[in-house]
Order: structure tokens, then C-alpha cells, then sequence
């Protein structure tokens, strides 16, 4: 590759949570990949992320809440086991507007395989931060 790094998980996940933090709520994930960008290039300017993979690790940070900007829920081909391994794959969950749970993608749980719904069709997220400081400022 042309001198780009990827920065590893634990890293990426402190910068998501400074930014998200930061601006309380990110309305896609391109806008957070490019903030989370802007961190890293901080550290090393060498450092790239891609927008799949800042809301993947969005996804698991328990202070932001991911939402899907659709109404509809949308229909993902469901998977009962990784197509690389045929190893047993959890859903990942999230809500959409009207609050219902939809289904935007899956995870091996032993190799590490993961599948996006932009695979099949273009989504937007929202990053709401709803961590304790949110709470603490908005009371000034
Ligand atoms: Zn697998």
C-alpha cells in the first residue's frame, strides 16, 4: 500500500468516542470517519480509517447509540453461519427512526468475518452520544 497504517481497534475507539463526544451527535458515517481522521492524523499521518469500519467500532462503544436513518426496516439476506469458517454469526442490531430494531449486519464470532448492509444497499447512520458528561453540560 502507498505508506497508509490502520490504527489499531483500541486507538480508534478512543478517537470515536472523543469526537462523538464532542459533538454529541454525527449525522453519517463519512463525517465521523473524517473527524476520527483528523484525531488520528494527530498521532500519526499516516493513519487511515474507513467509514465501514468507524461505525463498525462505533457499534461496540456502549456510550453511542447508532441509529439507521431509514423508516424502513430493511430486508438483509439473512445469514445462519460465516461463509468463511461456517462458524455460528450474531446480528447486529440496531434502531431506525421509528425506533424499530433492524438487522444492518453480522459478525462471525470466531474469525472475525463481518458483513455490512451497505454491501447491499446505501445506508446513513446517526452517532448520538449518551454518555455522562452530555448530561452533566446540558444542565449549565
Ligand atoms: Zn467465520
Amino acid at each position: 500500500m502507498d505508506g497508509r497504517k490502520i490504527p489499531e481497534k483500541g486507538l480508534v475507539s478512543e478517537m470515536i468516542k472523543k469526537v462523538v463526544r464532542g459533538y454529541k451527535i454525527i449525522e453519517s458515517q463519512e463525517e465521523l470517519a473524517s473527524l476520527v481522521q483528523n484525531e488520528l492524523k494527530k498521532i500519526d499521518p499516516k493513519y487511515t480509517i474507513t467509514p465501514t469500519r468507524a461505525k463498525r467500532i462505533a457499534l461496540e462503544i456502549k456510550e453511542i447509540e447508532v441509529k439507521a436513518k431509514t423508516k424502513k426496516s430493511v430486508g438483509m439476506k439473512k445469514i445462519e453461519k460465516c461463509p468463511i469458517c461456517e462458524a455460528n454469526v450474531e446480528e447486529r442490531k440496531i434502531k431506525n427512526l421509528l425506533n424499530k430494531e433492524i438487522v444492518v449486519g453480522y459478525k462471525c464470532t470466531k474469525c472475525g468475518y463481518e458483513s455490512d448492509l451497505e454491501a447491499f444497499l446505501p445506508m446513513k447512520y446517526i452517532f448520538i452520544w449518551k454518555g455522562e458528561d452530555v448530561q452533566l453540560e446540558s444542565k449549565l
